[in-house]
């Protein structure tokens, strides 16, 4: 466990050093369980995100994109079942299955079931029983769990006000899911895309939760994006391609370099589903503090299409042309957290050397092993020598060449050995050094990150070269 745990602590450390993700607000101390990416961690994340987006849009034919607004109308999260509770509630809430109650409306677990739970959270005195049993309050969630904890004041959303005046009729909040705004858009999608069932509406964007136990680092923060497809289909069909979607999203895991050693399927015991959950599965990533999800997958039913058209007045059903019926379309969804599947990719890749890897024994190296694909940076141009003219007017031209087509950077800075590595840390597949022989044959040195094998390739061919690589 501690050697997992110093892990973590390395990887956190080593992507703040690379300007991958930092605390938020840093000149003031860092604001806990907020984070930025920084230069590199940027490049990163806009790559997953395209991945997932070609992902979806491209490789589906019955799928279309939308970008919807983090501000709602109150009314959508009243449907949703989010207020349901109301503001001023005291809340108890389920460690297990994350649901939230008045604890008056739970039943009160037996003697035996306390000494019980008691027993396999630690206690052992029957002094400490005793308080634990007279100081707690004890209630017994619908899927069997014990909650303990006293009741508070909660509501998941973030609320904030429209207009000048701060008053009860003005408050909105910040989306608490992006599947909302999915939602919403429904028939204007479908229409505008001539859409038939079975087809797809996917968003990227932000969502934000009051989590009340944020961490560890980016894996659960109060704000977070999320990919999501909300797919619809013929009631019918539901199971069938719940089964599709566990699948193909597995894959989307799998093709862009995570081991499949390191995933597994979740299934969620029907006792523990959301309100609006027919089935729920999770595809959970091996974390350094063990199997955690990274997206949902859920048979959401008719319960959001119908409680929308119930609110709202506005039908949201569907004409089935081929045979002739109207329904309330199922809801499959996928829903990724992008900063927690980011994190995901960046410990997979993170390998350590403790014995140097560029020549350079006995020093600490690091390498990010990251697909291609999310690579930040794809190739760096590098003049073997800083102060030789002829290298570095053919290394600009080759540099300004290369950075239309890739995201290329230029370094002169240092050895090559220190470049290499500095690269590695990146997790750049390819490394150009234009040296003396460059200038007489007009090929350069391609090295490798992964084998570090060094090709001579023609500066002609040097783009066709890393397009046929990328692939
Ligand atoms: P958890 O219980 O692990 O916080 P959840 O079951 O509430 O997650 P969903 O509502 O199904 O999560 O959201 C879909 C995905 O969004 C999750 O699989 C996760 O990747 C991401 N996600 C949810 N909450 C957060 C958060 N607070 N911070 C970062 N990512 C999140």
């Amino acid at each position: 466990m501690k050697k997992e745990q110093n892990k973590m602590e390395k990887i956190v450390a080593f992507l703040k050093d690379n300007g991958f993700i930092n605390l938020s607000s840093e000149p003031y101390g860092g604001f806990s369980s907020s984070y930025d990416y920084g230069v590199y961690g940027v490049e990163i994340k806009n790559n997953l995100k395209q991945a997932w987006w070609n992902e979806m849009t491209k490789h589906h034919e019955d799928i279309v994109g939308i970008d919807s607004a983090i501000l709602m109308s109150p009314r959508v999260w009243e449907a949703s079942g989010h207020l349901s509770a109301g503001f001023a509630d005291e809340l108890v809430e389920c460690k297990s299955c994350h649901k939230r109650f008045k604890a008056d409306e739970l039943e009160i677990p037996s003697l035996e079931e306390k000494i019980k739970k008691l027993k396999k959270d630690g206690a052992v005195g029957i002094n400490e029983m005793d308080i634990e049993l007279n100081t707690k309050i004890w209630k017994k969630c619908s899927c069997g769990e014990l909650i303990t904890d006293l009741p508070k004041k909660f509501n998941i959303m973030m609320k904030t006000f429209v207009g000048p005046i701060e008053s009860d009729t003005n408050v909105v909040y910040l989306r608490g899911e992006a599947c909302q705004g999915i939602y919403m858009n429904f028939l204007w999608a479908k229409n505008s895309a001539r859409m038939k069932i079975p087809f797809g509406i996917c968003q990227i964007g932000k969502a934000f939760r009051n989590e009340i136990t944020p961490g560890p680092f980016t894996f659960r923060t109060r704000e977070f994006e999320q990919m999501d497809l909300q797919f619809f289909v013929k009631p019918d069909d539901a199971d069938q391609w719940f089964e599709f979607w566990k699948q193909a999203r597995i894959n989307f895991y799998i093709n862009l370099g995570i081991s499949k050693d390191h995933l597994r399927f979740h299934d969620h015991p029907q006792n523990k589903l959301a309100h609006y959950a027919k089935k729920a599965c999770d595809i959970e990533y091996l974390f350094p503090w063990g199997w955690s999800e990274i997206e949902g997958i859920h048979n959401r039913s008719d319960w959001d299409l119908g409680n929308h058209s119930k609110f709202s007045g506005t039908d949201l059903s569907y004409f089935d042309q081929e045979i002739k019926e109207k329904y309330t379309p199922y809801i499959i969804e996928t829903s990724a957290g992008c900063d927690r599947t980011l994190l995901a990719f960046l410990i997979e890749a993170f390998n350590e050397f403790e014995n140097g890897r560029n020549n350079e024994a006995n020093n600490v190296e690091y390498l990010l092993k990251l697909n291609y694909q999310l690579s930040p940076v794809k190739v760096a141009v590098m003049p073997l020598l800083k102060n030789k003219e002829g290298l570095q007017v053919k290394a600009r031209e080759i540099y300004n060449t290369l950075k239309f087509e890739f995201n290329t950077k230029f370094d002169d800075n240092g050895s090559i050995g220190k470049r290499y590595r500095r690269q590695d840390e990146l997790g750049t597949p390819w490394c150009i050094t234009v040296d003396f022989d460059t200038l007489e044959d007009n090929c350069v040195t391609v090295r490798n990150r992964d084998t570090m094998l060094q090709a001579r390739v023609k500066i002609v061919d040097l783009i066709n070269y890393i397009k046929t690589h990328l692939c």
